[in-house]
């Protein structure tokens, strides 16, 4: 029997670009990026009064900056900007924010690795996407404002101060500690707001769906201690940048562990029945999910079968070929 995860999809009434007040200390922007992979967008939290922190300013789309900043009282500043990870729809903004605002930029440093491009090493869906799907993609793609097209990594980012695991942070009705929670992102960092005991999970633990792990900077191995890196901290409430607060996130996050055990066991079971590549099986897998999420799940799947080389659980067909994302895999 699946483990079957709780999610949390219900963000409640909101409006793009208006800010809600959702603790005493806590309001959030919602950025009008909703996508496949955003769900409804960026949720840039506003920490604190008069001196205000920010959680991921987002996409670089000037309106939202706009409408973060009037979310502010006359008197109020935003003095600190902080950085779950360094993805297209977390980092950018904090360039345009801190020039209109001083604020310094707080992260655990700039992107790890990327993917290099490899023509040779792609996996390739289009057979199974209708001619209408593929149209309907690409009409969404193109009525994307320009800053939102490009997606993934951004190196461009550096924060002006290095967090490292368990820094405190103090603002003026605020403290903030950073918990290092690689895997999604090797740089992937939580915000515990000490003042209300709850999480800022980024895209570490989100409510709507689960994170994507995407090699070489995502980790499963990473990723699964990050997990259960979380559980003892016994948080009484999660706020992801996408989707709804996340109640009683201790059992949430076991769910997420459990999830991932029997996504490894459903990946052995493929390999039961003989070698095979990844993208024979994403199709079967994912067959309920949006068809654009089987690219970065095949990027998921491809982190589970890293881990299970790096265990000496699989192996590659082919002693000469290389772990890819292409690659013909076996069980030892
Ligand atoms: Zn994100």
């Amino acid at each position: 029997m699946a483990t079957k995860i709780e999610h949390h999809h219900d963000l409640g009434d909101f409006n793009y670009g208006t800010s809600d007040q959702v603790t005493p200390l806590i309001r959030r922007v919602i950025c009008k990026n909703p996508t496949p992979f955003t769900y409804k967008g960026t949720g840039t939290y506003l920490v604190g009064q008069g001196e205000v922190a920010v959680i991921d300013p987002g996409p670089p789309l000037e309106s939202h900056l706009d409408d973060i900043l009037a979310a502010l009282d006359p008197d109020e500043t935003i003095t600190h900007a902080f950085i779950t990870h360094t993805h297209s729809d977390h980092s950018p903004l904090t360039k345009q924010l801190k020039e209109r605002t001083g604020a310094i930029s707080y992260g655990f440093g700039p992107h790890g690795s990327v993917r290099d491009d490899d023509p040779e090493d792609r996996v390739d869906f289009s057979e199974f996407i209708s001619t209408e799907e593929q149209e309907q993609y690409r009409q969404e793609f193109e009525e994307l404002p320009e800053e939102l097209k490009r997606e993934g990594a951004d190196t461009e980012f550096s924060p002006d101060v290095f967090l490292k695991d368990g820094d405190i942070v103090h603002g003026s009705n605020w403290t903030i500690r950073s918990i290092h929670t690689p895997g999604h992102c090797s740089n992937h960092l939580c915000f515990e707001l000490q003042e209300e005991g709850s999480l800022f999970s980024g895209d570490h633990v989100m409510g709507w769906a689960t994170s994507v792990v995407g090699p070489p900077d995502g980790s499963m191995k990473d990723y699964m201690k990050s997990l259960r890196k979380l559980l003892p901290l016994d948080h009484q409430l999660y706020w992801p940048t996408h989707g709804p607060a996340i109640p009683k996130p201790v059992e949430y996050v076991q769910s997420f562990i459990h999830h991932r055990e029997e996504r490894e066991e459903q990946i052995i079971g493929f390999l039961r029945s003989g070698p095979q590549k990844i993208a024979d099986f994403v199709p079967v897998m994912y067959e309920k999910y949006d068809k654009r999420l089987w690219y970065p799940a095949a990027g998921s799947v491809h982190a589970h079968l890293l881990h299970m080389v790096e265990t000496g659980r699989a192996e590659v067909l082919d002693e000469h070929d290389e772990p890819k994302l292409t690659a013909t895999y076996q069980l030892l």
